[in-house]
Formats: C-alpha cells, structure tokens, sequence
C-alpha cells in the first residue's frame, strides 16, 4: 500500500492510495496561497458543504515568494485553519520562506488538528520546529534534486512523521518510496506499512469516518 499524501489529478489536490488492486482517490479542498486573489471574502473561503465531505483541507499555506498578497494570505489561510479544526479535517500545507508565521499562527489558533507540510525542503533546524508543534513533513522532490539534504533530514525526521508524495513530478509513488528506502537504508515494505500508519492517525482525526 502506497499513500502518496499530495499530488493533483485534472487540477483537483488530492490524497491517492494505491496498492496491487488499484487506486483509491481522496479529493481535498482549500484555496492555494496562489490563488487567494480569487477569494472575495477572505474569512468564508469555501463552501461548508465541500469542507464535510473532503479528506482534508488542502492545499493552502503561505507563500512569501508570492509576497503581493500575503497579507490575504495569511486572512484566507486563518479560514482554512478554522474549518479544518470545526470539521475536524487535516490539512494538507504548503510553505515557502514563511515557517515562523505559520508556527504562530498554528499556536494562536490552538489548532490541534494534523497539519502535512508537503513538499518539505527546509532546514534540519525548521523541521523540528514543526516536529515540536506536531506537524508531518512530506518529502517529494528534494529526495531527486538535492540528495545529501534528504538523507539529512531522513535521519533527523522520525519515519512516524513522514509521508512522501508526487505533487506536480508526475513521477510514480513507487519509486519516490524505493529513493526514500534508500536514503534511509531500510525496506520500502517498512516504509509501507509505517506511513499508512501515519495516515491511519490522519484519518482518525477526522470527523467523518464516524470513529
Ligand atoms: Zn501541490
């Protein structure tokens, strides 16, 4: 069984499980940091009704290479945050440059809900900040593009924090698990079964699966 915890199919974010039957699909929803020019009215985003049926709300997140708008930014993802903690949804975040205001704003909503920090390519130093404020860090990319960091995180990130993805690679699940088995010297069927324990803890948490 393969969680690939973010990646988009037919411009929707979504959660894709695969394994040898076939796939499943999780849509997820939430307005993208870039994409906060569109919303109208900053504190009621989304429509309640996608939120209570959606796996998670994502991909939201701060941006400050988008610097022009961070301010609606940061409005728009304070939304996000509430509605995943009133629906009682993860979510699936997206941070460039902006780790300390997301750590605060994570502390001043005293959200308890799991947050997924996809596409991690940080310092060691900010992952465990963000290990210290319970979140999860996703690893795609950086396993390809800058394999000395991705081993060094690996050793630092306690495998019952991480989760890999795909996002926009276009690269198949598959093999993103064996680069990260590699990486930290361990079997892609350990790896299997841990981040699908992970995504149990995700899923518990959320208010739908009646548990
Ligand atoms: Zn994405």
């Amino acid at each position: 069984m393969f969680v690939d915890i973010h990646t988009h199919i037919d411009n929707q974010s979504v959660i894709r499980i695969v394994d040898e039957c076939g796939e499943k699909i999780l849509t997820t929803v939430g307005v993208h940091p870039w994409e906060v020019e569109s919303v109208e009215e900053a504190s009621t985003p989304l429509p309640c009704a996608s939120v209570e049926m959606t796996a998670a709300v994502g991909e939201v997140g701060l941006d400050k290479a988008h610097r022009d708008t961070f301010e609606k930014q940061v409005e728009v993802f304070r939304a996000m945050v509430e509605l995943s903690e009133s629906y009682r949804k993860p979510m699936i975040v997206h941070c460039v440059r902006a780790y300390s205001e997301l750590i605060a704003m994570r502390k001043s909503a005293k959200a308890k809900m799991p947050w997924v920090i996809h596409g991690f390519n940080g310092s060691v130093e900010t992952m465990l900040q963000l290990l210290r404020h319970d979140m999860y860090i996703s690893l795609g990319e950086v396993l390809y593009r800058n394999e000395p960091k991705a081993a060094e995180i690996l050793k630092n990130l306690p495998v019952e924090r991480l989760f890999l993805e795909t996002d926009v690679s276009g690269r198949n699940i598959k093999d993103v698990y064996a680069k990260a088995a590699t990486l930290i010297e361990c079997e892609v069927d350990f790896l299997c079964k841990q981040i699908f324990e992970n995504y149990g803890r995700l899923e518990t948490t959320n208010g739908n699966t009646g548990r």
